[in-house]
This record gives C-alpha cells, sequence and structure tokens, in this order.
C-alpha cells in the first residue's frame, strides 16, 4: 500500500512520506497526516517475541511506505543501537501496580532519543530518494530536551546543519550544558531572551518566511525541522507503545486483548499522539490520560471545549512540558473535525490571532478516548517522594507529573485497567529538583554534589551522558532577543559567519 500524506491545513495537497519527512512542515502551515490511519499487520502473537528493533520495523513500515525494507532496516540498525545503554531499548519498570515505560536510556537520557536517534537517518534517506542536493539546515526550537537529542542525532551527519535554539532561563543546568557543550562542524546554539513558545514561534516564521527560503535556496541551503511536529519524529514513537503492550503480554502481566491504560507527561502533544495512533492501529489501549504540569492549557480544553493560551506561563520543575502552544494537538483537532483542512485552519488561525479557540460539541464527543489531569509543583514533588520512600524507584518531575495524574484518575474513577506510565527522563536529567523533592536538606548542595547523592540514593549508576558533561568545555555562547532569530539565521547561513 502506498500511503500518502495531507496537510491538516489542505487536504489537495499529497505528499509521499519521504517529502513529509524531508518538509516537517507543510508549506501552508499546517501539519502533514497520514490520509488513513495505517492498521498493524502483524499479530499480537508475534509481536510479543520481537526485539524492540523488529517491532519498530511492523510499526513503520505501515507509515513509511516508500521507504523500502532495506533502507527502513537499515535507519533502525543505526538508531536502536549501543547508544541506548540497555538491549530492550525502551525497557518496563514495574513499580507497585503500575508500569513505567522506561524511554530515557538514550544517548541525551530523555525520550526523545527515542525519535530523533533515527530521524536523521530517516532524513537522508529521504533526500537521496528524492534526488535532493542541498544541505538540509535543520532549526529546532527546544524546551531543553529536543535540542540535546536534535544535536546529538545531526552532529557530523553528512548533508546536514543544525541550528538550536533554547530558552536562556528556561531549561536545567545539566540541560544546558548538555547542549552548549556539543561538538560537531555542522552545530550551533543560541539561547533565546524569551521562553519556549517565543522560540518555536520564531522558528515556526522562518520556516514560513519565503524570501528567507529563496536567498538559502540559492546558497544550496533547505530548511527541515526536527521538532515533534515532524511525521518522521512521531512515526517512531507509536513504535514503543507496541513494544510495551506486547511486553505486558510476553511477560504475563496481561492477557491478549486485554486493555491497558496509557499516562503520558504532556507538552507538546507528540507523545501521547503516538500513543493514540498505537490505539489506532489496533493494541487494546483504553484511555490516554494526557498529564499536565501547571501550565495545563490542555487540562483545561479536554475539559471545556476551549483552548486559551492567554495565562501566565508557569516555569515548573518539568521544563520540557512548560508550553502553552501543542503543536501536535493540531492533528487530533483535524481527526475530530472530521478531517475538515478548512475548519482545521480557521480555528488554528484563531489560536495565532487571539491566542484561543473554542471546539464544538460534536467535535469534543470524539474525545472521550482522553482524560486530562495536572499535578501542581507540590504535588509532583509529592508524589517523587512517595513513590522513592514506598519503593525505593525515584521518577524524574516528568514522570511524576504523569504517575501523580495517573493516581488522580484512578481515585476519582472505577476504572481499574493496568497504567504504562510514559517515563520521559532520567532523573539524572533533573537531579537538583528529584533530589529537593526527596529531602529538602539538599537545596543547598551543588549540582554536582547532588548527582553523587542521586546515585547514592537511587543505586542506578550514573549515565554516560551525565559523566560525559561533568569535564566538558563550553563551545556555544550565542544569544539573541526572539525577535531576531532570523536574523541571526541569515547571518549563520548567507553570509557565512561561524559555524
Ligand atoms: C518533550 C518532553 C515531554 C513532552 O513530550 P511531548 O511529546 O512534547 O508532549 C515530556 N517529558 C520530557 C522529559 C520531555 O523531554
Amino acid at each position: 500500500m502506498d500511503l500518502r500524506y495531507k496537510s491538516t491545513r489542505n487536504s489537495e495537497l499529497r505528499m509521499r512520506a519521504s517529502e513529509a519527512v524531508l518538509k516537517g512542515l507543510a508549506p501552508d502551515g499546517g501539519l502533514f497526516v497520514p490520509e488513513k490511519l495505517p492498521v498493524l499487520d502483524v499479530p499480537m502473537d508475534a509481536l510479543k517475541d520481537m526485539t524492540y528493533q523488529e517491532t519498530a520495523y511492523a510499526v513503520m513500515k505501515q507509515f513509511l511506505t516508500d521507504f523500502t525494507e532495506e533502507e527502513l532496516k537499515s535507519c533502525i540498525e543505526k538508531a536502536y543501537d549501543e547508544k541506548f545503554d540497555t538491549e530492550e531499548i525502551a525497557p518496563l519498570a514495574k513499580v507497585g501496580g503500575t508500569y513505567f515505560l522506561e524511554l530515557f536510556h538514550g544517548a541525551t537520557i530523555a525520550f526523545k532519543d527515542m525519535a530523533l536517534s533515527i530521524l536523521p537517518h530517516l532524513m537522508t534517506t529521504a533526500a537521496k530518494k528524492n534526488h535532493v542536493e542541498n544541505e538540509i539546515v535543520i532549526l529546532t526550537a527546544t524546551s531543553g530536551d529536543t535540542g540535546k537529542a536534535a544535536l546529538a542525532g545531526f552532529a557530523d551527519v553528512e548533508g546536514t546543519r543544525i541550528i538550536v535554539f533554547y530558552p536562556k532561563n528556561g531549561v536545567s543546568r545539566v540541560q544546558e550544558l548538555q547542549m552548549t557543550t556539543q561538538k560537531g562542524s555542522n552545530v550551533e546554539v543560541a539561547a533565546i531572551h524569551g521562553n519556549f513558545d517565543d522560540a518555536q514561534s520564531g522558528v515556526k516564521a522562518i520556516f514560513e518566511d519565503q524570501e528567507l527560503a529563496k536567498k538559502l535556496e540559492e546558497k544550496g541551503y533547505q530548511f527541515s525541522s526536527a521538532n515533534s511536529i515532524n511525521i518522521g519524529r512521531l512515526v517512531p514513537q507509536v513504535a514503543y507503545y507496541v513494544y510495551a503492550y506486547a511486553k505486558l503480554l510476553a511477560n504475563e502481566e496481561i492477557t491478549d486483548g486485554e486493555e491497558i491504560n496509557v499516562a503520558v507527561p504532556t507538552g507538546n502533544f507528540g507523545n501521547i499522539l503516538a500513543a493514540y495512533y498505537a490505539k489506532q492501529m489496533g493494541v487494546p489501549i483504553g484511555k490516554l490520560i494526557c498529564a499536565s504540569n501547571e501550565n495545563k492549557v490542555l487540562y483545561d480544553f479536554f475539559g471545556t471545549g476551549t483552548y486559551d493560551r492567554n495565562r501566565r506561563f508557569v516555569l515548573t520543575s518539568s521544563p520540557s512540558m512548560d508550553i502553552l502552544v501543542s503543536s501536535n494537538l493540531e492533528r487530533l483537532i483535524y481527526l475530530i473535525t472530521g478531517e475538515d483542512a478548512g475548519k482545521t485552519k480557521e480555528l488554528m488561525e484563531g489560536l495565532k490571532g487571539n491566542g484561543s479557540y473554542s471546539i464544538t460539541d460534536e467535535m469534543a464527543s470524539k474525545l472521550q478516548d482522553f482524560e486530562a489531569g495536572f499535578a501542581t509543583e507540590e504535588e509532583t514533588a509529592a508524589s517523587i517522594r512517595s513513590v522513592y520512600e514506598e519503593t525505593g524507584y525515584v521518577m524524574d518531575p516528568h514522570t511524576a507529573v504523569a504517575a501523580c495524574v495517573c493516581g488522580q484518575y484512578r481515585d476519582r474513577s472505577a476504572d481499574t485497567r493496568k497504567c504504562v506510565v510514559a517515563s520521559t527522563a532520567s532523573p539524572y536529567k533533573f537531579a537538583r529538583s528529584v533530589m529537593t523533592a526527596i529531602d529538602g536538606k539538599y537545596g543547598t548542595e551543588e549540582d554536582f554534589a547532588l548527582l553523587e547523592e542521586l546515585k547514592r540514593v537511587s543505586g542506578v549508576d550514573m549515565p554516560q551522558a551525565i559523566r560525559d558533561i561533568l569535564d566538558a568545555k563550553v563551545l556555544h555562547t550565542l544569544e539573541c532577543d526572539a525577535g531576531k532569530m532570523r536574523e541571526l539565521v541569515e547571518r549563520l547561513l548567507v553570509s557565512d559567519q561561524g559555524m
């Protein structure tokens, strides 16, 4: 079957998967969506004995139909290798009655590695297939984790360059150091005076700037996006939900066909959308529990039918979820409009103009698969502490938000289905928040001393990603105002300063 992709804002457009991966964003500003959500063609009984790589192939081939078997398998082999510190790639940890799907065993110890370790390979393969001669320039706005994972994925990949923007005071110390120490002759990192949404809007505006695109074309460059709006990010993420279900079955934690719930710490809505796609593919998932921190735009949206970004932006201990515009939600909106590109466009223009939009009751009625909740900073810390005290398991703050919201849902509903919590970062990445949640006495300790303490209390070895930054040199010190991102990009690429 040859699956095409269309834009959420224009149903006329049709592209092959490889073209959609290359472009990132549709030319009309919409997001690429498959014209039909594929279903798994391998039975669970076979999936349960598969490795992660085999599962990834079974899932991804259904979406990326213009990649040959050889191409796709080669991308998968290059991505999911020893960069991960466990052969399972995405192991499940059973803690109390909950299953933590640990997505942080890759090079940068956050779940973004699950997709960003394969995206560069998908992209360079797609470039070859489409006879692209230009160098591909990846522009990425990051709330902390994407940036490093993208830098690690694209560093020194031939035919590509990457520029990452992060909010100057919006990422953890470890996150910042991970980015500013990144090596590679094709990488640039810039700190923005603004928050993540400013960085993301800036990148979107640069993508839509036709004049700049023309200037770059003359220089032999073209833009693409490594942000989670790229279907090359979304599709690999579907795989670990299939894998998790199959492993629960293999481990006899569930019976074949038994429904499970999934709780996902949510920011840009990419990860939970991947879980939704897995459900559409045939994985028996009951509720998709969308967990927010105090930036609870999504919680309010699911409760009221109005998405409203006009509110105070809160800096929390789960910075990768400090987001007021969840870009990937557009793909869900598109589905609940009944795939009405005109209507989706109108709603998204409302979001851009007034910062809000409301869906109809009919659209809201199609959101039954979702449950939403949020955790305050206090609840998040309490969740880290209580799970640690009861089980010895140490969660990072993002995972803790989801674990907390999962617990709230269990308490208020009669739903007894087993729950998989997407565990999105290693606690080492957020050692300060984690350790002060466990015991207030750690509040005054130095960052690096905390890492040692974390090792002691968790009994988990320090990951390579942390050992790497302990003595690495800072290589990137660029800063700019959020309004000056375009100029910076132009300076770096067109006038060839830097890089
Ligand atoms: C990016 C990120 C999230 C949010 O995921 P989305 O796909 O943007 O919803 C949650 N936790 C961590 C650690 C992340 O890096």
